[in-house]
C-alpha cells in the first residue's frame, strides 16, 4: 500500500564536518511521484539514503506513513521502513537468475518458495523480461537488468519506491524507453516514488511534484510546470532551461500586471519589451542597478533582422539538424548568444537574424551576474555559503 512520506527539517553532517542536507522539509502523499532534481553535489543521493535508513540522519524527522522511521532518537533500519529501491547500478544478485533476484524481494513476506517464482515471473513478464527469466545478470544487458531491479522493487508492494538515477547507465534511446516504462509501472502499482536525477528533462518528464535540491536545501517544490513558468530562484531558472539571460535595464511599469517594461543594455539596438517580474523581485519597480532577464526557449522566436517585431539582432553561429526541426545559436553584440533557438529551415552560419520575446516566458531577477550560467551557477553556490 503507498505510504505518505514527511520529511522534516532534516540535516545531515558527514564525519569530517561537509553538511550535505540544511533541513528540507516536504511532504509527499500517498501514490504520489515525486523527483528531485539538482546538480551533482546537491545531496541527493545523501537525502535518498537518509530515507532508507543507510545513513543517519543528524536531526529533523522521517515520517513513513504512520511510522516515525527517523528522529534524533530513533532510527529504524532499511529492512523496517517498507521500501524498495532501484539504484544506478542495479545492485543485482550475481548469482542468482533473473526470476530469482525478482523472487527474493518476497523473502519477508513468507510465501512458499514456489509461489514467490510464480508471482516473480508475472512480474518479469510485466516488464517484457519474461522469456528471459532464466538469465543471470551478467547474461542480460543493462536495460534488462535495470528491469529487472524494477520489477524486484515494484513486486514487493511496498509503500514507498525510492530511485537514484537509475536511468543515467543507459544509452539515450534505451534511457527514453525505461523512463516511459518506470513512468507507466510505477504508476500502475500506485507506488509513492522518491526519484532522484541531475537531469531536468527527464525529471519534468516523470514527476507529479519536482523538488529542486541546492547545496542541500530544497529550493523550490511544484510541479513541472509551475517550476517551468515560476523558477524561485535565478539558480532554479538556470537549472531548468534557459535560451540565454540578458542584463536589462526597467524602463517603466509593465502593461500587465506582474510585468515590467525593459530594455536589454549591452547588445545593439535592441526594443524594449514587458517581461515577468521573478519570484522575490516584487515591489522594486525601478531598481538602479541593472536586472537580469532568464528566457526560457519556449519564449523564442526567430523572425527576419529588419522585422518590427524583432526585439534582438543577432548573427547565427552554428544550426543544428534535429529531425524536427532545425536548432540555431545566435550571437548578439557585446558576446552573449541565444541557444536552442527553433527554425523550421536550415539557417546559414554568419546570417543575420532577428530575435522576437515572449515576455511571458522572461524571467526577471534581481541579481545580475555574468559569464555562462555554469561558472555562475558555482558563484551562486558559492554565495550561499
Ligand atoms: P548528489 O547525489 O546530489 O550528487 P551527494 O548526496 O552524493 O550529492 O553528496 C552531497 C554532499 O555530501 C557532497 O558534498 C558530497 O561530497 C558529500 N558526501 C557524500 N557522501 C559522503 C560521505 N560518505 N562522507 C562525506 N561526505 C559525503
Ligand atoms: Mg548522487
Amino acid at each position: 500500500m503507498a505510504e505518505r512520506l514527511v520529511v522534516e527539517d532534516v540535516s545531515k553532517v558527514y564525519p569530517g564536518g561537509n553538511h550535505a542536507l540544511r533541513g528540507p522539509t516536504f511532504t509527499v502523499d500517498p501514490g504520489t511521484f515525486m523527483v528531485l532534481l539538482g546538480p551533482s553535489g546537491s545531496g541527493k543521493t545523501t537525502l535518498l539514503r537518509t530515507i532508507a535508513g543507510i545513513e543517519k540522519l543528524t536531526s529533523g524527522r522521517l515520517v513513513i506513513g504512520e511510522t516515525v522511521v527517523a528522529d534524533g532518537r530513533v532510527h529504524l533500519p532499511p529492512e523496517r521502513r517498507d521500501l524498495a529501491m532501484v539504484f544506478q547500478d542495479y545492485a543485482l544478485w550475481p548469482h542468482l537468475s533473473a526470476r530469482d533476484n525478482v523472487a527474493f524481494a518476497l523473502r519477508r513476506h513468507r510465501i512458499a518458495r514456489h509461489d514467490a517464482r510464480r508471482h516473480a515471473l508475472g512480474m518479469l513478464e510485466r516488464v517484457g523480461l519474461a522469456h528471459l527469466a532464466d538469465r543471470f545478470p551478467v547474461q542480460l544487458s543493462g536495460g534488462e537488468q535495470q528491469r529487472v531491479a524494477l520489477a524486484r522493487a515494484l513486486i514487493g508492494d511496498t509503500g514507498l519506491l525510492l530511485c537514484d538515477e537509475p536511468l543515467s547507465n543507459l544509452d539515450a534511446d534505451l534511457r527514453e524507453r525505461m523512463r516511459v516504462e518506470i513512468s507507466s509501472l510505477v504508476r500502475e502499482a500506485g507506488a509513492t516514488t522518491i526519484y532522484i536525477t541531475h537531469d531536468q528533462l527527464e525529471a519534468f518528464a516523470l514527476a507529479d511534484q519536482v523538488g529542486v535540491l541546492q547545496d542541500g536545501e530544497l529550493v523550490q517544490l511544484g510541479t513541472p510546470e509551475d517550476i517551468y513558468s515560476t523558477p524561485a530562484t535565478l539558480f532554479v531558472a538556470r537549472f531548468t532551461g534557459l535560451a540565454g539571460e540578458l542584463e536589462v535595464s526597467v524602463v517603466g511599469p509593465g502593461r500587465t500586471p506582474g510585468h515590467l517594461e525593459v530594455q536589454p543594455v549591452g547588445v545593439g539596438g535592441s526594443r524594449p519589451l514587458g517581461a515577468r517580474i521573478g519570484a522575490g523581485t516584487d515591489g522594486r519597480d525601478a531598481p538602479a542597478a541593472p536586472m537580469l532577464l532568464a528566457i526560457r526557449p519556449t519564449a523564442v522566436r526567430l523572425c527576419d533582422a529588419e522585422s518590427e517585431a524583432a526585439h534582438l539582432v543577432g548573427s547565427v553561429q552554428d544550426t543544428a539538424f534535429r529531425g524536427r526541426h532545425y536548432e540555431l545559436v545566435v550571437g548578439l553584440p557585446g558576446g552573449r548568444r541565444l541557444t536552442g533557438v527553433v527554425s523550421e529551415r536550415r539557417v546559414p552560419r554568419g546570417t543575420q537574424v532577428g530575435i522576437e520575446l515572449d515576455g511571458a516566458g522572461c524571467i526577471l531577477f534581481c541579481e545580475p551576474e555574468r559569464g555562462p550560467s555554469a561558472a555562475s551557477d558555482e558563484q551562486a553556490r558559492d554565495e550561499r555559503r
